[in-house]
This record gives C-alpha cells, sequence and structure tokens, in this order.
C-alpha cells in the first residue's frame, strides 16, 4: 500500500456521484475519506442518465454491475413525437449497444448515486445536513469549519459538491468568472400512475426552443424532461416559482404537455438547473481539490456527466494513492491526464447543444432529417462511433488490488 501517512484524512463534499466514488477508492488505498453533504438524506430525483464507457468500466472495477444492470433499462428506441403524438423521427438503440459491445445501460441518477453510496456508508464517516461554510489552509492541513458540526481539520479537502459547489467558491473566488451559460434551463421529475406508458421507449416532443421528454419506469413510475432555451433570466428558486416557469413555457404546447403540466402540479420534488459548463484554469489549489461538475462541468446536453464524475474520482484516488504524501504531485498529474479529454468533451457538448432543444422551425426540421439518417446504418456508426468511444486509457493504480472490499 502507498505511504499516504501525510495524508491521510480527506474531507469530501458533496455525496452525489463524484463524492461517493472518490470515497470508496481512497478507502481502498487506505486513506480516511469523510463525506459531508448538504442535504439531509441522499438526493433523490433527476433523470436517467445513459451509463457506458469509462465510467461503466470503473463500475465493473467496483463490483457494481450486477446491481446496474439489475436496476437499468434496456431502452430500445429514441422516438421524436409531433404535436398528435405519431412518430416524426428517431432510431433503435441496437447500434449503441452493437459498439460499446453490450456494456450499455441507462438507469435513474438517483439510483446511481444511490449504488455508489452503498459501497461506503459502512466504511467511511458520513456527515449529511451539514456543510463547509470556510477553509483555512495552514501548513499541516486544512482547517475547516463546519455550519452545524463545528471546527475540524484534515489534510486535504476534495469539492465534489456539483454544478455550484461551495468549496470552488471558497477556495476559487466567484462563480461568475468561471462558468459558462448555454443558455438552457434543465427540469426533471417523476410522476405516479401516468398513462400512457412506453416500455423502454425515450419519448421527446419538442417546438422551437423547448422539448419535454417522457421515461417510463418500473413500479408504475414515470420520468419527465424539460429542457428549454432562456435569455439569461435568473434561476427562480422555489418549487412553485420553478413550476410557475414550466407552465410559462409548456402551456401552449402539444402531446401530452396539459397531462404532464397536471402531473407537475402535484409533485412535491422537482430537479431544475441551467444548463452550464466550468472552465476553471486549475482543479486544485494547495491542499484543496475539485473533481466531477465542481472541477468541469460538461453539461448535461454531453450526457456524460456522471461517467465523467466517476472517472476523476477514480484517477484522483489513483494518483493520490501513488504520490507517497505528496499532493500537490498528485494533483498535478490528475489534472495532466484529464483535462485534455475533459475539454474534449466540453467542445462537444456545445456544439450539441443546439440539437437537443433546436431554437427555431428550420432548426428542429433538420436535426429530424439527421436523425433519420441514422436508419442508415453506415452513417450512424460514423456518426455515433466518433462520440461514443471514450479517447482515454484508464490508468491502472495500484490500489486495484484494494478493490472489492
Ligand atoms: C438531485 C440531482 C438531480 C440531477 N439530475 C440530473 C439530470 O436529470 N440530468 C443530468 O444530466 N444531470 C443531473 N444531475 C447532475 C448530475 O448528477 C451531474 O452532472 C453528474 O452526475 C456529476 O456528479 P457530481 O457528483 O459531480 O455532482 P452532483 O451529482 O450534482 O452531486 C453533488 C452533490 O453535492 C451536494 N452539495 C451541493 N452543495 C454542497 C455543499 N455546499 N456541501 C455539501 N454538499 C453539497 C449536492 O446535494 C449533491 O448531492 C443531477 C444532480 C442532482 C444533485
Amino acid at each position: 500500500m502507498s505511504n499516504c501517512s501525510a495524508m491521510k484524512t480527506v474531507l469530501i463534499s458533496g455525496a452525489g456521484i463524484a463524492g461517493p466514488t472518490l470515497g470508496f477508492w481512497l478507502k481502498a488505498a487506505g486513506f480516511e475519506p469523510t463525506l459531508i453533504e448538504r442535504a439531509p438524506a441522499l438526493r433523490s430525483g433527476g433523470y436517467v442518465i445513459d451509463f457506458w464507457g469509462l465510467g461503466y468500466d470503473i463500475a465493473e472495477r467496483m463490483g457494481m454491475i450486477a446491481e446496474i444492470n439489475r436496476v437499468g433499462y434496456k431502452v430500445r428506441e429514441l422516438r421524436i413525437v409531433n404535436d398528435r403524438g405519431r412518430r416524426a423521427a428517431g432510431f433503435g438503440t441496437k447500434l449503441f449497444t452493437e459498439l460499446t459491445g453490450g456494456r450499455y445501460v441507462t438507469l435513474p441518477r438517483s439510483e446511481l448515486s444511490r449504488l455508489l453510496f452503498e459501497k461506503i456508508k459502512d466504511s467511511a464517516e458520513v456527515i449529511f445536513d451539514d456543510e463547509i461554510i470556510s477553509l483555512e489552509e495552514n501548513a499541516d492541513g486544512v482547517q475547516v469549519q463546519l455550519k452545524h458540526s463545528g471546527e475540524r481539520r484534515f489534510d486535504l479537502v476534495i469539492g465534489a459538491d456539483g454544478l455550484h459547489s461551495t468549496v470552488r467558491k471558497l477556495a476559487f473566488g466567484p462563480p461568475e468568472q468561471l462558468e459558462k451559460n448555454l443558455g438552457y434551463i434543465v427540469a426533471a421529475f417523476e410522476a405516479r400512475r401516468y398513462r400512457p406508458r412506453d416500455e423502454d421507449v425515450y419519448l421527446m416532443y419538442d417546438q422551437p426552443g423547448r422539448m419535454v421528454g417522457r421515461f417510463t419506469l418500473r413500479n408504475d413510475q414515470t420520468l419527465f424532461l424539460f429542457v428549454f432555451a432562456v435569455d439569461g433570466d435568473p434561476l427562480p428558486s422555489t418549487l412553485d416559482q420553478q413550476k410557475a416557469v414550466l407552465h410559462g413555457k409548456y402551456a401552449a404546447g402539444g402531446w401530452e404537455c396539459p397531462s404532464v403540466l397536471a402531473e407537475l402540479d402535484r409533485a412535491t420534488e422537482l430537479y431544475f438547473d441551467s444548463v452550464s459548463q466550468i472552465r476553471m484554469r486549475s482543479w486544485s489549489k494547495g491542499r484543496v481539490a475539485l473533481i466531477g461538475d465542481a472541477a468541469f462541468c460538461v453539461s448535461l446536453l454531453a450526457g456524460q456527466g456522471s461517467a465523467l464524475a466517476m472517472i476523476s474520482a477514480y484517477v484522483l484516488a489513483g494518483e493520490l494513492a501513488e504520490a507517497n504524501g505528496q499532493y500537490q504531485q498528485a494533483f498535478d498529474n490528475y489534472e495532466a491526464r484529464l483535462r485534455p479529454f475533459i475539454e474534449t468533451k466540453q467542445r462537444a457538448a456545445e456544439r450539441f447543444a443546439g440539437a437537443f432543444a433546436p431554437k427555431t422551425r428550420w432548426g428542429l426540421s433538420f436535426r429530424n432529417q439527421v436523425i433519420r439518417a441514422f436508419a442508415i446504418p453506415g452513417l450512424a456508426t460514423l456518426a455515433i462511433g466518433r462520440e461514443i468511444n471514450d479517447n482515454l486509457q484508464l490508468p491502472e493504480y495500484d490500489l486495484r488490488s484494494f478493490q472489492h472490499r
């Protein structure tokens, strides 16, 4: 095992996707991670994510694949419908399965977060309903003031607290300079006993500048997703205000918009956030480093935020395990390994932004033409194959020998 005596205790802020993954791998390498989560319990809600590539590989190394496949779904088709619910465009997803050798699954974000947390909850200190309010680095550690649990000292502090990271704010300054807003808002909620159901089909309906998606879950649940263009208006903060914004955007919509909005009125939980990227010059400062969305959010439109969060957690843990206490070296290696890969993903997400909810009728029609072209097998392989392969070799670290403990 690596000598990590000079940096044993690690405070991880955020128990979403990146945080528990980092906790797992640090624990495996002999560190003492503490997870602190602002919410009173693991956050549920959010839409489904497609899971493949290096994220899938890391989950496999964590011994989670059987569980992930058990709670996941094998989507058959992406179907875009018109005002009357008729198919306007779409494609079968068999191709994804072929391109990934069957290592492809769709699952609710909340399930992935829960399964990752299960892996660490009994072997690390976990603090819910609390957060860091100040950080002060000194020669031998970071003095941290917690909102409810007083002052503590840690060797290292890692921000895994998402797009609006507090650790980033405290250590690196105001968010405005680092956040690039892509001009869309995303919202998601879950409803019970909704009809109709279309098992294993992603349904999407759109009008210029707005789309709504529906995905059927087990246990008579249905997930809804909204993505719509905005002109830099401030994000509404209360549930009622957020619902009002969605009503304003979708009230005139066709398809199932009226019944989706009626379900929304009954919802008590709604995920609602801006579609933004985080672009930083450096992902670490002294004894503080960032992973996942906190460091480099690529945005929902990259469709891979969770996998990237897991990759960054795995690589940071590996580099720390091999650094013999030289945390600065570990942080530098972590960033050098991932930055070019992440920047490619960010550029792709920006290019793809318009295709998710095109802002004009012409844009919608063009997007549908492209999707129809996906029915031509060679073309689809060419178009999707380029995007689906992760252009990164997952490093092998010593900590692999500690997996499944
Ligand atoms: C409830 C929820 C629903 C989501 N739904 C979607 C979705 O439908 N589609 C999509 O593409 N992406 C969604 N995301 C974002 C997606 O999970 C991330 O892009 C991706 O998984 C990266 O993971 P992460 O661990 O870096 O960040 P996140 O998954 O965002 O996790 C960050 C965690 O940090 C916690 N946190 C925040 N601030 C603090 C603080 N100050 N102190 C302590 N803890 C803090 C949050 O409560 C959260 O648990 C959602 C995120 C959340 C939290």
